[in-house]
């Protein structure tokens, strides 16, 4: 199995309340971040890297780009009215 995780917002813009940093990590350890403002954060991406790799994926790829700073990927936080994005996942059956 391969993993790509696609673009998101980042530890150092995500914001969130400590309550919900704490409650998120204990469902998706690793997440718990620190923004560069040094707030409570979460790092999404950091915790489905950890769960991935718990599970034994040993491919995980991502696109490093964050969703708040990258003015060309849709960001509701900079944004609320901007678009969405899309995930796709297949298996090829040749694999
Ligand atoms: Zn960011």
């Amino acid at each position: 199995m391969e993993v790509l995780l696609g673009p998101a917002i980042c530890g150092g813009c995500y914001e969130v309340p400590a309550a919900m940093r704490a409650e998120v990590d204990a469902q998706l350890p690793g997440s718990a971040s620190r923004t560069r403002r040094g707030t409570p954060g979460l790092d999404v991406r950091a915790g489905l890297y950890h769960q991935l790799a718990d599970l034994g994926v040993a491919r995980i790829g991502g696109d490093p780009r964050c969703t708040l700073e990258s003015r060309d990927l849709y960001s509701h936080r900079r944004d609320p009215r901007s678009g969405r994005q899309a995930g796709i996942i297949w298996i090829d059956p040749r694999r």
